[in-house]
């Protein structure tokens, strides 16, 4: 049987356990259901990190749930599961499940197309993916319950797939991926036979669809560490099925040092609780590319702004052909891009013109990251972030001082 924390060999303080994560498991528990919170939030409360969001897994069936709540709908089509809404704050409940029976559907590579029968707690928990990630806190009773002993690997800082390690991965690539993010995250080993079949089956990340691996991608740019993700994925050869232009860029003059700058950056920003937008993040990954291509088209006689756009269109298409950016994103990426060079050939009314842009603001950050790098004079970029930040009435003044 699982083994069962008490408060003091698990330590969670339960004043950092969201409210309505703990109203949704009382409300089941009164109906006579079990339920408790699960995943990443009891991962990242045992080590003392602020969780994200909060996750219930209940024996409850999603018909069973939603009328015990006043706002809640049920969701999903590859499973089903039950968003229980509080103002802000979105719990998501879902039934124990199944793992994948050797009968399920499955791609030629075992990748699997669905999995959506109900199971038993323990089944719930050996279907997850790392032993850390198999937890799950009763907030009534104050205990952890701990099939796999997740909580000593968690403590010792092991990422430990569950089961057959290639055979966990055959089913859903994504996994390599969420193995090098947690590491990164947690400042963490993957334990050798979790590690072992990565470098090899690397390449059946190319089966994910785009927009989930775009999605996937994201959490791993933005959990704080995307500078660690981003090496581990290079050594292991990740990379290849994701950022495909990782290696050209890196390869480039100063193109390591600009992804560093603007991965610390970001990483500073998660840190302090700030939001980043994706648009600005995959601009300066790909720049020190399109950079180049404009500079060689331009060397062949293009003038200055067809010539980035050529540029942007080439690197955004070969990205694309691997990991989706969103139609919206690219547009974004376009307008940061496109109004560099405007930066250094602004004239009063431009200046005005340039100010009515939607990704100004985005665009000279990107300008100051530019600096950081030497790519442009930094008087000149804080010169642009000091009309950004002033209030509309003191923007002519500062205009006036432009030359
Ligand atoms: P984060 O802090 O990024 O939210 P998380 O562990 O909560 O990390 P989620 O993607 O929110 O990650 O997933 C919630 C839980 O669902 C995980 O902790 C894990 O138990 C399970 N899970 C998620 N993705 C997978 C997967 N691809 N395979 C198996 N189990 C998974
Ligand atoms: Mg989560």
């Amino acid at each position: 049987g699982p083994q069962r924390l008490t408060r003091d060999k698990h330590g969670i303080d339960r004043r950092n356990v969201s409210r309505h994560a703990i109203k949704v498991c009382e409300v089941l528990h009164q109906q006579g259901f079990d339920a408790y919170i699960v995943g990443g939030a009891v991962r990242d409360l045992i080590v003392g990190l602020e969780p994200k969001d909060f996750d219930v897994a209940t024996n409850a069936t999603p018909n069973q749930i939603r009328p015990l709540f006043r706002r809640a709908r049920i969701i999903g089509r590859r499973f089903q599961l039950v968003h229980v809404v509080f103002g802000q704050e979105i719990i998501e409940t879902s039934t124990f499940r199944a793992p994948a029976a050797a009968d399920q559907e499955a791609d030629e590579d075992g990748r699997l197309l669905r999995d959506n029968t109900f199971g038993t707690h323990e089944e719930d928990a050996v279907r997850r993916d790392f032993t850390m990630n198999a937890l799950y806190y009763d907030p009534i009773k104050e205990e952890v319950i701990d099939f796999q002993h997740g909580v000593a690997d968690l403590k010792k800082r092991i990422v430990r797939m569950m089961g057959d390690p290639e055979t966990r991965y055959r089913e859903d690539p994504v996994r390599m991926l969420r193995a090098m993010r947690f590491a990164a995250k947690l400042n963490a080993t993957l334990d050798p036979a979790t590690l072992a079949p990565i470098k090899r089956l690397a390449p059946l990340i190319e089966n994910v669809p785009a927009s989930r691996l775009f999605d996937e991608m994201l959490k791993l740019l933005t959990c704080g560490h995307a500078m660690d993700c981003l090496r581990q994925l290079r050594a292991v050869g990740l990379h290849q099925g994701l950022l495909p232009l990782i290696d050209l860029i890196f390869q480039e003059t100063g193109g390591e040092q600009f992804i560093e700058l603007a991965l610390e950056r970001t990483d500073a920003r998660i840190r302090a609780g700030k939001t980043i937008s994706p648009s600005f993040l995959f601009a300066a990954l790909l720049w020190k590319l399109v950079d180049k291509r404009w500079q060689a088209i331009v060397a062949q006689g293009e003038h200055p702004v067809a010539a980035l756009m050529q540029a942007a269109d080439s690197v955004l298409e070969e990205q694309t052909r691997k990991l989706a950016i969103q139609r919206r994103f690219q547009a974004d990426m376009r307008d940061i891009w496109f109004m560099q060079p405007r930066f250094e050939r602004a004239t009063g009314k431009s200046i005005w013109r340039m100010l009515e842009q939607p990704r100004f603001r985005a665009a000279v950050d990107f300008l100051q990251l530019r600096a950081e790098a030497h790519e442009v004079d930094s008087v000149q970029a804080q010169w642009w972030m000091d009309l950004a930040n002033a209030d509309d009435g003191d923007r002519a003044a500062i205009i006036e001082t432009y030359i």
